[in-house]
């Protein structure tokens, strides 16, 4: 009974997003932006680099990573440490030898990398928003991964600003480049078997890990502040204790100036591991309408906030407890002051929000229908792929879920007050042999964060 509402619900939404996502202004897209260059590892071709790298050398790091690469060695020793495991795991490649080997061993497949080079292409580039976005270095191969359409990035020339597509920019800068080494589950290299698919990231890349920023960006952020309706901001997960405070004093003028315009910022918070760092987010949070998270994030601010039996609890059990999330969600927004909250994990959607309205929840079924699209066609090309996912099944395993909600907030339809909130709830749809689900996360938070002004 209570599935058929979902079903209909997901019906009506699509047309009504498409019919107004026209009407959203200019979104900004902020910080990071870079190549990955997607490698999948054969087991003759590998067994024969390690054998000339020196086998012994190489298994030294199998148990213990380097804490970044020096040498070959490690770089291939890394790679195996990931296998053996099936875990992912990114180093930052220091050295110009070991950049230059990786670039010869090469890549099958290119790839838009960073939040908001692939936020660009999905709203821009397939939903036709305009957007502006941040790029640390332009290469002509970090240009030519830009889609076409309403995708734009300043460049100052004579003194005046200029909002060109990145492929007009004529950028002669560096490349960013995320070697993203892949493996299949069962994949074997010598005696070591993966138990699952999963990657080594060894990331070629002097500018992300620090949150670069552009000239254009730090001199005349008032001007591109101007034209824009909406901000999304992400990318600064890798920044530690040592290189933090330049850039989070940079961004939190930016923020300031948004603010000041009174322009709705969303923060895309990503693993975060370094816990000064994360703390610090934390202390930004309020100058955000808006934070997305999953989980393991939740459950990592959770842990900074000193709230520890509260970020085991979140998890403890599969599917996450609501009741938990929700606890979770009003500590950090009255803690905070941050307006929204946007939850994603595996199978259902949350929302707390300081604002109340239908539209809340309703941009959440078009974020989840998106996220299908994505998983089932691995891109999404243009906003009429999203519909091309209403046949995936709403995920039945969300039912008990929204059972909770009901019984401790008296939720209906999957919105219910609560301590001075409201809080939206959805069930997503779960594409059961996914194509890909690498940037998903990023999928949701954008299509949630920008369909919601498009429904309001
Ligand atoms: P990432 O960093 O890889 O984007 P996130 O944890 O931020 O990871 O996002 C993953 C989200 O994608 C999950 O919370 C889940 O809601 C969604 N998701 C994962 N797999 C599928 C799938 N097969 N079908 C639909 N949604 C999925």
């Amino acid at each position: 009974m209570i599935y058929v509402l979902w079903g209909e619900l997901y019906a009506s939404v699509f047309e009504r997003v498409k019919s107004s996502i026209g009407n959203t202004g200019r979104v900004l897209l902020a910080y990071n932006t870079n190549i990955d260059a997607v490698k999948y590892l054969g087991r003759k071709d590998l067994e024969e680099r390690v054998e000339k790298a020196g086998k012994d050398e190489v298994f030294r790091y199998i148990d213990s990573l380097p804490g970044r690469i020096e040498n070959v060695p490690q770089l291939l020793g890394s790679i195996l440490w990931s296998v053996k495991r099936g875990k992912a795991a990114e180093l930052f490649v220091e050295s110009c030898s070991t950049r230059f080997y990786m670039k010869r061993w090469g890549w099958d497949e290119l790839r838009m990398g960073g939040q908001a080079g692939i936020m660009a292409n999905l709203l821009g580039g397939a939903y036709g928003v305009p957007v502006i976005v941040h790029i640390p270095q332009l290469s002509n191969l970090q240009a030519s991964l830009f889609k076409g359409g309403p995708i734009y990035t300043p460049k100052a020339e004579n003194g005046k600003l200029r909002f060109v597509h990145p492929r007009d920019f004529a950028g002669d800068e560096e490349n960013c480049l995320h070697y993203i080494y892949e493996f299949p589950r069962g994949f074997r290299v010598f005696e070591v078997e993966a138990p699952r698919e999963n990657r080594f990231i060894g990331s070629a890349d002097d500018y992300n890990p620090n949150v670069y920023i552009r000239a254009e960006f730090k001199e005349r952020f008032g001007e591109i502040a101007e034209g824009v309706e909406l901000a999304i901001i992400s990318g600064l997960q890798a920044l530690t204790a040592e290189n933090y405070r330049e850039p989070l004093e940079v961004i939190e003028g930016h923020l300031e100036t948004l603010n000041e315009l009174e322009i709705p910022v969303h923060l895309e918070f990503a693993f975060t591991p370094d816990e000064t760092v994360r703390k610090a987010l934390l202390g930004l949070l309020g100058k955000f309408w808006s934070v997305g998270l999953n989980e393991v994030e939740l459950a990592s601010v959770m842990d900074v906030m000193g709230e520890k039996s509260l970020a085991e609890k979140l998890l403890a059990r599969d599917p996450v407890d609501p009741i938990a999330v929700t606890e979770a969600m009003i500590k950090l927004a009255e803690r905070t002051g941050v307006r929204r909250i946007h939850f994603h994990t595996y199978g259902y959607y949350l929302a707390l929000t300081d604002y109340r309205g239908e539209f809340v929840r309703d941009a959440l079924l078009f974020s989840a229908l998106a996220a299908a699209a994505k998983a089932k066609l691995g891109d999404v090309r243009s906003i009429d792929d999203v519909i091309r996912a209403m046949d995936v099944p709403v995920n039945e395993k969300a039912k008990p879920v929204e059972d909770a909600l009901v019984k401790e907030y008296g939720m209906k339809n999957g919105i219910a007050e609560v301590n001075g909130y409201q809080l939206a709830f959805i069930p997503t749809k779960i594409v059961m042999k996914p194509k890909s689900t690498v940037g998903i996360g990023d999928t949701i938070s954008s299509s949630a964060f920008v369909g919601e002004f498009a429904l309001h």
